[in-house]
């Protein structure tokens, strides 16, 4: 479906990310992956998309928090993939504390990654995806982008911001051929939120497994985890025929957690 349509996915290198970037290679989408990893295993990943799917695969090691090098990551793409079309942003970091003991560093680096890294790429990007007449911008946000929970103040604000940005792209793209759209997913079993479950199971003395069961019955009614291949279609939906009005959207996709 999306053959010669070429896609930038940021924080690629593990979860979400490389859900979706394994989901728009399969549609036959050349990839630029970005994330941090051991280059060999990253290296591994990129062959190995490459080979499954047969699209052109490449990965590109900017630090998001960086302004100048998510700059050097979309000239790169455009480079060595001839444009960008789809666009993800999805990289993103957590830090749990209180807000009187969050530590002003952390505050940020998550705002730098969460929520500036998706203003620069958008910014740079755009320019192509309007020459082309046809885009598609879809950023991660997360149902913190929709509702708080404590500790996380750094991460909520950022993901309310990037549901305001997602809006406000959507505005000034609008009849342009282009959408941007937020997924706000609830936990999905990622890296990111190991050491939330483990925090919860030491605090029970529990199990992991069961310090995850906890977390999922606190806030996720279906009790069960959005899985990265779920929020991989979604995103191959999104930079459908079909989803060409849907813009400026945050999609919830949380178990019903945004519901209650
Ligand atoms: P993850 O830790 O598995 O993946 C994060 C990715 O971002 C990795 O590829 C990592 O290398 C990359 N990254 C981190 N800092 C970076 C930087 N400075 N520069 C470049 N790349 C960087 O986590 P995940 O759960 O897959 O998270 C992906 C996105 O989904 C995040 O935006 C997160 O906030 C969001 N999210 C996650 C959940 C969840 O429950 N896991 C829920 C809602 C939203």
């Amino acid at each position: 479906m999306l053959k010669g349509k070429r896609a930038l996915v940021t924080g690629s290198t593990s979860g979400i990310g490389l859900g979706v970037a394994r989901a728009l290679a399969a549609q036959g989408c050349d990839l630029m992956l970005n994330g941090f990893g051991d280059p060999a295993a990253v290296e591994a990943l990129r062959a190995g998309l490459e080979r499954e799917h047969r699209v052109k695969v490449r990965h590109h090691g900017a630090d998001l928090s960086r302004p100048e090098q998510v700059e050097a990551l979309v000239a790169a793409t455009v480079d060595v993939l001839g444009g960008v079309d789809v666009l993800v942003n999805n990289a993103g970091i957590q830090h749990t504390a209180p807000v009187e003991r969050f530590p002003a560093e952390r505050w940020d680096a998550i705002l730098a990654v969460n929520l500036s890294s998706a203003f620069h790429t958008v910014r740079h990007a755009l320019p192509h995806m309007r020459k082309a007449g046809w885009g598609r911008i879809v950023n991660t946000a997360s149902v913190h982008g929709l509702v708080g929970s404590v500790q996380k103040v750094a991460y909520v604000a950022a993901k309310h911001g990037i549901v305001g940005l997602t809006k406000v792209v959507a505005l000034e793209t609008a009849g342009a051929g282009i959408t941007c759209n937020a997924i706000c997913p609830g936990w999905t079993r990622t890296e990111l939120i190991e050491p939330q479950i483990a925090a919860r199971a030491r605090a029970l003395g529990v199990e992991l497994e069961e310090g995850g069961r906890a977390l999922l019955a606190e806030k996720q009614p279906s009790r069960q985890f959005v899985t990265v291949g779920q929020l991989g279609a979604l995103v191959v939906f999104l930079c459908s025929e079909a989803a060409a009005q849907l813009t400026g959207a945050a999609l919830p996709v949380d178990g019903g957690w945004t519901a209650q």
